[in-house]
């Protein structure tokens, strides 16, 4: 960025250098009338009194706005030892007539102007340029002048040395400004064709229009591109000011966004469009006087209003805003110099004389630079964005694995739950049929393989149909429940299983127990059960319940299967409720362990 600046200002600094070299020509005071009707011959001019002509200085350059009339000049050139010329240095002037009188005498006549061909010059340049006659007697020139553009009569008399010389200066600047347009216009063209963006190609065309009105007022296109058609002069100037600032003002609406910026704005430099196409078309059909004086206003009032468009714009935060302010600064002082030295209140130098050609220079380089710039602004923002995408990204997909993971998570509490319910007795609360059934086989293959044994007890709770009977199935699940409660509480080693195994019978397997243990277990169950009244409500009395309890006992074998056990336990059950109930009996051989009393 720095670096860009530095050339900018290296660029600037050579123009100032240019800029800086004074133009050693001599402007000429001279008589002057204007024929309103073009009602005069060259002999009534000559006739006339010295009261009709009137005085322009030296100081000041010759401009009289626009007029359907014909002015006559009359320029009194002393004798001087040097060959000399007389430059009329305005290019864009219709017609120029030179008569030389010398001693009273017409000698030569000229009769030029750019809507004659380029050859009618006696000299071949960009502008009207005649050799003076005579070095040793004075010499009379009388300039006849009509046009339909600005009136502006710049006259000079240069020693031909000096002419030559400062012509030297002039022509190599209007070279390095040619270069300049076309290197900027190529390097944009080249941009345009890389980026796509509509806004290089209008800078491009804003670049070569801009060149052209240039090269234009100063006579070279006349000069370079059509010496034999002058009629193309006429439908020129108008038509090219008007593209220049046409696509000026589009490049501007879009480099700066300024519809976005300032919708004021925008709506006013739609209006001047439309007011350039109406003046463009005014300068195809209708009369050049007058499309010459509306596009001159127009411009007068499209280049202020664009810089400061630019800087509302800027102020409101656009970056390139500044930029584009500093681009068309140059161009706003050349303009302002220009209009300062054409009334003659600043001395002629190449300064006033080339500065809105530098300044457009200065304006096409510094606009050029701020695209580049734009490239790069708007690569960071993409960069940006990108990067900002690719976070929104990196959170979405965060998010969504946290969202998947407590998804999971609570997938498998469910899971768990429900593994949990569908294992779990509804009323009780301890361990189902079904659970009971996975525990026996596991614990019996354990069982097989440690070659330890493993202990059932089966539970079944006595009369207890009487308790539903007469109390209510209401009193008989508290009793179940009551019952269950009292066996878990029983019922305390890590690998023992609590189940209810149907009705009001309930399992009890004890892993790696043998018999003795079960038993042990089995008389502890049933007399927790005989020694707690169930209480089940304020209304009914506590219910005293009994158990009787079979115990079986295996070290199981490969060929027997865990029903063996079920059943030695249901036949010990059996055998307890027969004897009497109330007591726990042992499988086979149907061995009263204990008995109540006991
Ligand atoms: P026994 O001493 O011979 O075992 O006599 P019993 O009355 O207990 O006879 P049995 O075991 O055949 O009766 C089972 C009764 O248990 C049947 C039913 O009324 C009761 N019962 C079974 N399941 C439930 C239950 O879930 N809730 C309630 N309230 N009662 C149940
Ligand atoms: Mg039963
Ligand atoms: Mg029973």
């Amino acid at each position: 960025m720095v670096r860009q600046l530095y050339c900018v200002l290296l660029i600037i600094f050579a123009l100032a250098c240019l800029a800086s070299v004074p133009v050693q020509a001599a402007p000429v005071a001279f008589d002057w009338l204007e024929a309103p009707a073009d009602e005069l011959a060259l002999e009534d001019v000559r006739a006339l009194p010295p009261g009709e002509w009137q005085r322009s200085g030296s100081s000041e350059v010759f401009n009289r706005g626009f007029s359907d009339g014909s002015f006559w000049l009359r320029v009194e050139i002393p004798p001087e030892p040097a060959n000399r010329v007389m430059e009329i240095g305005y290019p864009l002037l219709d017609e120029v007539s030179v008569h030389w009188v010398l001693n009273g005498e017409l000698i030569q006549t000229h009769h030029t102007g750019d809507t004659l061909p380029f050859g009618s010059r006696p000299i071949h340049h960009r502008n009207f340029v005649f050799l003076v006659p005579s070095n040793t007697e004075p010499v009379t020139a009388f300039v006849r002048v009509k046009t339909q553009g600005s009136v502006q009569i710049p006259v000079e008399v240069t020693p031909s040395a000096q002419f030559l010389a400062n012509e030297q200066f002039s022509y190599g600047w209007q070279t390095v400004f040619l270069g300049i347009i076309i290197a900027m216009a190529l390097y944009n063209l080249f941009l345009f064709v890389i980026v796509r963006h509509s806004t290089y190609l209008w800078y491009v065309l804003t670049v070569v229009f801009t060149g052209l009105v240039q090269l234009n007022f100063n006579g070279l296109l006349f000069q370079w591109l059509w010496p034999n058609a002058p009629g193309i002069n006429q439908y020129f100037t108008i038509p090219v000011i008007c593209a220049a600032l046409f696509a000026a003002i589009i490049f501007a609406i879009r480099f700066l966004n300024i519809r976005h910026y300032s919708l004021k704005s925008y709506r006013f430099l739609q209006w001047v469009l439309t007011a350039i196409f109406t003046c463009l078309v005014f300068g195809l059909f209708g009369s050049y006087q007058t499309g010459i004086v509306l596009v001159s206003g127009l411009a007068a009032v499209v280049t202020p209003a664009a810089w400061l468009i630019g800087f509302l714009v800027w102020r409101k935060g656009q970056v390139l805003g500044g930029f584009y302010v500093l681009a068309w600064t140059p161009l706003l002082i050349g303009h302002l110099i220009l209009a300062v030295s054409k009334l003659g209140m600043m001395p002629r130098s190449f300064l006033t004389e080339f500065m809105p050609q530098i300044g457009v220079a200065l304006e096409v380089v510094l606009l050029s630079f701020a695209l580049s710039y734009r490239i790069n602004l708007e690569r960071r923002k993409r960069h940006e964005a990108q990067e900002q995408a690719l976070a929104i990204q990196q959170q979405a997909n965060l998010t969504l694995e946290l969202r998947v993971q407590q998804r999971t998570d609570e997938l498998e509490r469910a899971n768990e739950q429900l593994k949990a319910i569908s294992l779990t007795d509804g009323l009780t609360h301890v361990a189902n049929r079904r659970r009971f059934d996975e525990k026996l086989q596991d614990e019996w293959k354990r069982a097989q393989r440690h070659g330890h044994p493993l202990s059932l007890l089966l539970l079944d709770i006595d009369h207890f149909k009487r308790v539903n009977d007469e109390l209510g199935h209401l009193v008989g699940d508290d009793c179940l429940t009551e019952v269950a409660a009292l066996c878990a509480a029983e019922v305390q080693r890590s690998g023992d299983l609590l189940a209810r195994y149907g009705g009001e019978e309930f399992s009890i397997l004890l892993p790696a127990t043998p018999e003795e243990g079960a038993v042990r277990v089995a008389e502890r169950v049933r007399q927790a059960v005989a020694r707690s009244p169930v209480h089940s409500g304020e209304r009914v009395a506590p219910v005293n319940l009994t158990i009787s309890v079979g115990v079986a006992c295996l070290v199981p074998d490969p060929d027997t299967e865990p029903q063996e056990l079920i059943r030695q336990a249901d036949e010990a059950l059996y055998a307890a409720k027969e004897s009497g109930r109330n007591r726990v009996m042992v499988a086979r051989d149907f061995r009263a362990a204990t008995v109540p009393g006991t």
